[in-house]
């Protein structure tokens, strides 16, 4: 940040709710179907039909305002967005605008600046405010590039798929903290089954708004919102831009003009898409078709009862219980699955840091390269956990652990299986590793000379004679003991 300046970040995230039907009628909301297949009269618009509101939406909402630390309105409104676009086939989104589902809400994060490495810094815990979160249906998608190019065509199987929009406080003062808020925005939404947090692929979409004041100014300065960001790193980097925009721009005498801007990931910058001369009158109002949205307090217990525990308080838990760094414990933390699963294999292993390193570099890596989640690996947490104790209690070596971790990996047998049918039990049998040394020390005089004469390094020659012998069966530190007795 330019010395002098502050900047102020707020964030509106519109989180797709993974029900299996839309948000007012019975259609499927199945991704990759023909064009226009899930449409039936009500999200298509028909003068006439009439909208149902979802169950399952409302629960997935609630789960999530829960999980948010919001208040849930016992009433809530719908009501009419009213613009026009090509892929809004009713002229109105409905929406909800004055009496919101939820509101009011903290919640409280690690966050860190980072170096010009992208390392994080320092990780502080925070608090940000959040304003609201109301329920509202998607519009359709205009396709532009298939066919003639001067046609456009409308697909609206997305068109009333239910949505949560989550707007924040303007609290953020850097990108980063942006950053880290939509990680844990999208990991606790994860972790409450209620989004699949896929940005990619627009199921959690997020526009900035940002504006810059003097350090030590009370008012705000005058925002610019950069819409329809779709990664959390274009995110960090178009917010970075604009904050230095807007700082050039006023330092050079002109001002900022409210506006919507879209991020160039080509470019590397924004641009303007709209200024607010085009703004629209939404005209709300309160929708005719549909009654308030009335939930009772028993309901919100019981979905309250429900919740898991949340990511970042099981962060803070694993690093208390089980002494991991943060990053550690974000990875460990970053999908319910995977730390439900760490958690397994420290039950089975008794063993919480060989547990974590395990899952940290050979596991990850190996569903990296099988392109496989944690919920399809085919090594049970039970089975890693019994791999480690043989390594502890000295059954079999290190060398040899990362063998048989392969072939657990790829075949989902158990440890005890694979150490069984291949005798990979570790010799710890003294007199056996003794023969082994003496052969090799009496088959190789002139490195013993040489070890002698003060080349010590040579040592690591041994060692990898004696472990070639013994298929690294050997325990590594007895060898070395013996070995340097030997050669004294
Ligand atoms: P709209 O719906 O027109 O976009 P809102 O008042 O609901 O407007 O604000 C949307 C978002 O903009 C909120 O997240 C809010 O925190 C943020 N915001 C409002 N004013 C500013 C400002 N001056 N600088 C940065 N963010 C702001
Ligand atoms: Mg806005
Ligand atoms: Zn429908």
């Amino acid at each position: 940040m330019r010395e002098g300046w502050e900047a102020v970040i707020g964030l509106e995230v519109h989180a797709q709710l993974n029900t299996s039907s839309k948000i007012f009628c019975g259609c499927s909301t199945v991704f990759g179907r023909e064009a226009n297949e899930n449409t039936c009269p009500v999200c298509l618009g028909l003068p006439g039909a009439l909208p149902v509101l979802n169950r399952q939406a409302v629960e997935r909402a609630g789960k999530a305002a829960l999980a948010l630390n919001l208040r849930i309105n016992r009433e809530s409104i719908f009501a009419r967005k009213n613009y026009f676009y090509p892929d809004l086939p009713k002229g109105y989104q409905i929406s909800q605008y004055d009496r919101p589902f939820s509101e009011s809400g903290t919640v409280e994060i690690l966050t860190s600046e980072r170096d010009e490495a992208g390392r994080p810094t320092e990780w502080v815990l925070k608090c940000f405010g959040i304003t609201r979160a109301h329920i509202e249906e998607d519009a359709g998608k205009s396709v532009h590039d298939i066919g003639h190019p001067e046609k456009s065509h409308v697909d609206l199987n997305r068109a009333g798929t239910p949505l949560l929009e989550i707007v924040s406080e303007p609290d953020f003062r850097s990108s980063w903290e942006a950053y880290d808020y939509v990680n844990f925005l999208r990991r606790t939404l994860q972790y409450v089954d209620v989004c699949d947090g896929n940005m990619e692929e627009g199921n959690l979409r997020c526009d900035a708004n940002v504006s810059v004041r003097r350090r030590g100014a009370e008012r705000l300065g005058t925002r610019v919102e950069i819409k329809n960001v779709n990664s959390l790193r274009f995110l960090q980097k178009a917010i970075d831009y604009e904050i230095d925009r807007q700082i050039i721009e006023i330092e050079s005498g002109g001002r900022i003009v409210q506006e919507t801007r879209l991020w160039s990931d080509r470019e590397n910058r924004t641009y303007t898409m709209r200024t607010k001369e085009d703004a629209h009158d939404y005209r709300y109002f309160p929708d005719p078709d549909l009654p308030p949205l009335e939930v009772s307090d028993e309901w919100v217990e019981r979905l309250s009862s429900g919740l898991p525990e949340l990511p970042e308080a099981r962060r803070q838990r694993l690093m208390k219980q089980f002494d991991l760094s943060v990053e550690d414990a974000s990875t460990l933390t970053s999908q319910r699955e995977l730390a439900d699963y760490y958690e397994g294999v420290v039950t089975a292993s008794g063993n919480p840091r060989a547990a974590a390193n395990w899952i940290l570099s050979e596991l990850l890596r190996e569903l990296r390269l099988a392109a496989i989640g944690i919920t399809r690996c085919r090594i049970s947490a039970a089975d890693l956990g019994a791999m480690i104790r043989l390594i502890d209690n000295g059954t079999i070596s290190g060398k040899t652990a990362k063998d048989l971790f392969v072939e657990m990996f790829a075949t989902g047998a158990t440890p005890d299986e694979i150490v069984e049918r291949k005798g990979l039990v570790q010799i710890t049998d003294t007199g056996e590793i003794e023969r082994v040394i003496d052969e090799t020390i009496a088959a190789n005089p002139k490195q013993v000379e040489g070890y002698r004469s003060g080349k010590t390094s040579l040592i690591g020659f041994f060692v990898g004679q004696v472990m070639k012998v013994t298929g690294g069966k050997a325990n590594p530190q007895a060898v070395n003991e013996i070995l340097k007795k030997k050669l004294g």
